[in-house]
């Protein structure tokens, strides 16, 4: 560990200690010698060391100038290892595996995340494209639980993911296992990206627009909710909901994912001219 390095709060900057986590991590990617892995936010390089020596080969993207440093002088014998300065929310993650083989091929990624942009980086990973087939991350314990939830019990992050891929819980890491120990503690997602979204949908932007209406005003009813996100008249709504064979008086937290795709495609073919599909 570099001693020398204080660790910022600001970039999320907790490193995991613990071989036994560390191990429980790498071994849930299936690592092997034809895999190529991107890594994200190698920190001090304690999850990185397990990779190269699995994968074939890593590609690491660490935001902090020190820690790039760091990592080139630790860990720069492994021939088959890259370590990029950047923020990976400003980088194309399939054109920089491109970039630095030569050629495009699939990847997978494994990382320990800052816990301030967990969502964004999984949105952006999950939307990339082509994107990562497999994706092993240790996240917030709490944030772990969302995404792998189920009706009754979804939400927006759970029908984010869900519609890419597939997730589980692996295991979790108590908050003592890092350095500086988080607030809360952690658990391993692994997540089987589908190669194609798991439902039918004319329109990417409309389902998740049509989501993030539902899941806006959670308490309502759908009817509700929808006609005040979408900006419809309650009966288009309920009509769309009855079509789509959803009772309008169900809460967002309730709705399969089949169900929403069902419900995208009755507001897609029906084309009201009150229903702007182009606005945000
Ligand atoms: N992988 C290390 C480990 O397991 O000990 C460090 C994990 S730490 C929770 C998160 C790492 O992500 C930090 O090293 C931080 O500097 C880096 N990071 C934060 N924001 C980033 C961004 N936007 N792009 C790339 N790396 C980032």
């Amino acid at each position: 560990m570099a001693a020398h390095i204080r660790p910022k709060k600001s970039l999320g900057q907790h490193f995991l200690r613990s071989p036994h986590h560390l191990r429980r991590i790498v071994d849930a990617a299936d690592l092997g010698p034809e895999d190529v892995v991107l890594e994200i936010g190698p920190g001090t390089g304690a999850l990185t060391r397990y990779l190269v020596e699995r994968a074939g080969r890593v590609i690491a993207v660490e935001i902090d100038a020190r820690l790039v440093q760091h990592l080139r002088e630790a860990l720069g014998d492994f021939p088959n290892l890259t370590v990029l300065q950047g923020d990976i929310l400003q980088m194309d993650p399939a054109a920089l595996v491109a970039r630095v083989l030569g050629e495009w091929r699939p990847y997978k990624v494994v990382a320990n995340l800052p816990y301030y942009i967990t969502s964004a980086i999984l949105r952006h990973l999950l939307e990339s494209s082509p994107s990562p087939h497999l994706l092993v991350l240790t996240v917030q314990k709490e944030v772990a639980q969302r995404i792998v939830a189920r009706p009754p019990r979804m939400n927006l992050l759970a029908v984010s993911v869900q519609f890419y891929g597939e997730p589980r819980i692996v295991h979790t890491i108590p908050r003592g296992a890092f350095y500086p120990p988080p607030k809360v503690d952690s658990a391993v997602v692994r997540i089987d990206v589908f190669p194609r979204p798991r439902v039918d949908v004319p329109d990417k932007e409309l389902f998740f627009r049509v989501v993030k209406a539902g899941f806006a005003q959670r308490r309502k009813q759908l009817r509700n909710a929808l006609a005040a996100g979408l900006g419809l008249p309650p009966a288009v709504v309920v009509e769309a909901l009855r079509q789509a064979h959803i009772e309008p008086t169900r809460r967002a937290e309730t709705l399969t994912l089949e169900e929403w795709a069902r419900l995208t495609r009755v507001l897609f073919q029906q084309g009201d001219s009150r229903f702007d599909k182009t606005s945000a």
